[in-house]
């Protein structure tokens, strides 16, 4: 091998130009302005980013009537793998399948040569993470407001044989009206037989269900959670959901019924500026 170079020439040399960050990816180009499917019959133009995740980029897009959509754009170039391929369909497939109040609509879905794209209800006010990161905490009754839409949300999926699995703030959209809104189902789910079991472990760690990571001490989430704000009613409920034998675990129904959510206030709406500041509820 070459001998190291002296020191004295390190010291001379120009600036080495930045080092590419570790893990970046190249950025796919941006979709067309005015994006169309093959045919031309649906049209839609481009008029701003949303944010992207894993696997996508979504935009808000403007159709010819005016009404604003969010617009989910997966580039062809990642999906050269059988397994990407089979991903994105079976996500098309349980979300275009689910309509609720509480979980993104979706509307269309159609390629051009380069992309395929996936038009869905518009979520203005963000998740339910970036308002946690303005606000640090909600209070009990935005909590008790939000898990009744979700509750509500998972029901429908579950009636309709779906399991979503990556339940998360961040993928808790909240629309105009500061109502709920449950997307990604990127990992989603269609449970086929009765009494089926997944068995694949997903979803994102910090929010993974109590039995596929039984070796954690389920307390120490309450232990990191200040005791004096919360009551002992919500503290009885976080126990009990996050109890590992899911036979012991409450039902979304007893979840409805425990006395967190039946003897506590359940605001009838969020304010918008709840985005910013903590409601006023009494
Ligand atoms: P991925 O499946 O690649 O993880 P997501 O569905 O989580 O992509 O979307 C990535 C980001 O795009 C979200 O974090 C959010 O900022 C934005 N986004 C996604 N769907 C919507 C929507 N319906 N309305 C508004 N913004 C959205």
């Amino acid at each position: 091998p070459p001998p190291p170079p002296a020191p004295e020439k390190q010291k001379a040399a120009p600036p080495d130009p930045p080092l590419p960050r570790q893990n970046s990816k190249t950025t796919p180009p941006s979709p067309p302005k005015v994006i169309t499917d093959k045919n031309r019959i649906l049209e839609f133009h481009r008029v701003g980013f949303l944010g992207e995740g894993g696997f996508a980029r979504v935009y808000e897009v403007k159709d010819v009537r005016g009404t604003r959509h969010a617009c989910k754009v997966v580039t062809k170039t990642s999906l050269k793998t059988k397994k990407a391929k089979t991903k994105l369909y079976a996500e098309i497939k349980i979300h275009r399948s689910l309509a609720h109040p509480n979980i993104v609509r979706f509307y269309e879905c159609f390629e051009d040569d380069d992309n395929v794209y996936m038009t869905l209800e518009l979520c203005h006010n963000g998740s339910l993470m970036d308002m946690l990161r303005r606000r640090r905490r909600f209070t009990e009754p935005e909590a008790r407001f939000f898990l009744v839409q979700i509750i509500g949300a998972c029901n429908y999926m579950h009636t309709h044989q779906v399991i979503h699995r990556d339940l998360k703030l961040g993928n808790l959209f909240l629309d105009s009206n500061m109502n709920i809104k449950v997307g990604d189902f990127g990992l989603a789910a269609l449970i086929e037989n009765p009494g089926e079991r997944k068995k694949t472990i997903c979803g994102t760690p910090n929010y993974i269900a109590p039995k596929c990571c039984l070796t954690q001490q389920t307390d120490t989430v309450l232990k990191s959670t200040p005791e004096r704000r919360i009551s002992p009613d919500a503290r009885e409920c976080i126990t009990s959901t996050l109890t590992p034998d899911p036979n012991q675990r409450p039902t979304l129904l007893e979840i409805i019924a425990s006395p967190f959510i039946d003897y506590g206030i359940v605001p009838p709406f969020i304010p918008i500026s709840a985005h910013d500041a903590p409601p006023d509820f009494r």
